[in-house]
């Protein structure tokens, strides 16, 4: 089995601007390495794309200033994980909480490299990345980033203000929701039909309605709601 978790170190030949030269190391990471290849099987089997020629690569990047670069600009400190073509970047974990804003945890830090990689399989299958609500919305459900949120009780910014806090939380349980009472294939389905051309990301709402009956809408969204039973 080939790795597909993989270490950068960066030469920095110029302090002013971004190195361009990279030196690659293998990670050997078997605990990471299980999680990748778990991951993979559920995307493909979620998504229904057997990516099997050519795979996405993890590259664990050691800090703030090799993410800066890699990713081209200045970046904040929350920013600890991304996805471009076939390639997932992640900050090391060693330096996780000493260049990030982030707390570490073994099971989040493993749940960012699923995230990322189900961005790839969307933008696979929708041949775009957008709607933002809600290719981040099946990352965040596909990932298990739920169970570190707590739970949204209304919706109310996810389709409007993406940027507010809260937001990722409110899309993962959008289409939790659309998950359990229309299934998974009605969501693929949605993505092929942006890849087909048939709709432009602006009639996204006509596609939208068309596959799942009603309009993207918080309201709607939350006449999905089945409180859970306390007991
Ligand atoms: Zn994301």
């Amino acid at each position: 089995m080939r790795e597909q978790v993989i270490s950068l170190v960066t030469h920095r030949t110029n302090q002013k601007g971004f190195s361009m030269i990279y030196k690659i190391l293998r990670h050997n990471d078997s605990h990471m390495q299980e999680y990748y290849e778990k991951a993979m099987e559920e995307l493909k089997t979620f998504f229904g794309l057997n990516w099997s020629v050519k795979p996405p690569k993890v590259f664990i990047v050691n800090n703030r200033e090799d993410i800066d670069d890699l990713y081209g600009k200045k970046t904040e400190g929350w920013l600890v994980a991304w996805a471009e073509r076939r390639m997932v970047f992640l900050l090391g974990k060693e330096n996780f909480e000493k260049e990030s804003t982030h707390k570490y945890g073994e099971e989040g830090y493993l749940r960012l490299i699923k995230h990322e990689l189900s961005h790839l399989f969307y933008q696979s299958v929708a041949g775009t990345d957008k709607p933002r609500w809600l290719n981040e919305g099946i990352s965040v459900y596909l990932s298990g980033q739920l169970e570190e949120s707590p739970k949204v009780t209304t919706f109310s910014k996810f389709l409007d203000n993406f940027d507010t806090s809260g937001s990722y939380t409110e899309c993962g349980t959008a289409v939790k929701f659309l998950v359990e009472t229309h299934g998974k294939e009605k969501l693929v389905e949605l993505l092929k039909e942006l890849h087909a051309g048939k709709v432009e990301p602006e009639t996204f709402s006509g596609a939208f309605t068309k596959v799942f009956g009603f309009t993207p809408e918080y309201s709607e969204f939350m006449n999905l709601w089945k409180p859970e039973k306390v007991s």
